[in-house]
């Protein structure tokens, strides 16, 4: 468990930036990993958290949600619609917004909870066939119809292609979100969140640097 040294690796990275200590939002991915390595961080004092899976957090953090105080959940990967509901009731964010439909669901949902989660735009910046998020181009346009469904847009988010240089990726999101006037940017992982946060992150998603390697 590698908890101090990425919190040393953050903040270095946030000075070296010239931004404030703290600007930056650990969150860790947790999903698939065995449980005493989950508990292990929570004894260690961080309560922000990732999964990918609504089903596979929903079998695992209703327990230590009720023996750890102020543990907060961030939804990383797709959402659909027919979980939307299961998501909103246990995710304090969700980063990946990234179809009309779901945001007309999430707001749907939003009337009927009377409260909805922080929202994040997953943007597809290496446009790859296979992966989710919204292409670049049509970014703007569902930023767009979020916030006219009343949606709380905080950011952007993407997953680089796995093999190339991430900087270009962050470097566009980044212009994506500040043209947008958006103002979170989750980007970075285990491989590059330094680089991620120079380029401005404020949340970075760190799995397997911080757990070690997942079980597939
Ligand atoms: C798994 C995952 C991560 C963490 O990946 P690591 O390389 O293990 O740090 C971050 N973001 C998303 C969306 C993920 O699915």
């Amino acid at each position: 468990m590698h908890l101090d040294d990425i919190r040393a690796r953050i903040a270095r990275a946030e000075t070296a930036a010239g931004r404030a200590p703290g600007s930056v939002t650990l969150i860790a991915v947790s999903k698939l990993q065995p449980p005493e390595r989950v508990r292990a961080v929570l004894d260690a004092g961080q309560r922000c958290f990732g999964e990918n899976r609504v089903q596979e957090a929903a079998g695992k953090w209703p327990d230590w949600c009720a023996e750890f105080d102020g543990v907060d959940l961030h939804l990383v990967g797709p959402l659909q619609t027919n979980k939307a509901r299961q998501a909103m009731e246990m995710f304090s964010t969700i980063h990946t917004l990234d179809r009309p439909k779901l945001a007309r669901t999430l707001a749907r949902l939003a009337q009927e909870l009377g409260r909805c989660p922080a929202l994040f735009v997953q943007v597809n910046t290496g446009a790859e066939a296979q992966k989710a998020g919204v292409l670049p181009a049509d970014a703007d346009a569902l930023i767009t119809e979020a916030r006219a469904l009343d949606l709380p847009v905080a950011g952007v988010m993407c997953i680089p292609p796995v093999d190339e240089d991430p900087l270009p990726h962050f470097r566009l999101l980044r212009a994506i979100g500040t043209r947008n006037g958006l103002d979170g940017l989750s980007m970075g992982m285990s491989d590059d969140f330094e680089t991620a946060i120079a380029e401005g992150a404020t949340h970075v998603r760190v799995g397997s640097a911080l757990f070690g390697a997942r079980a597939t």
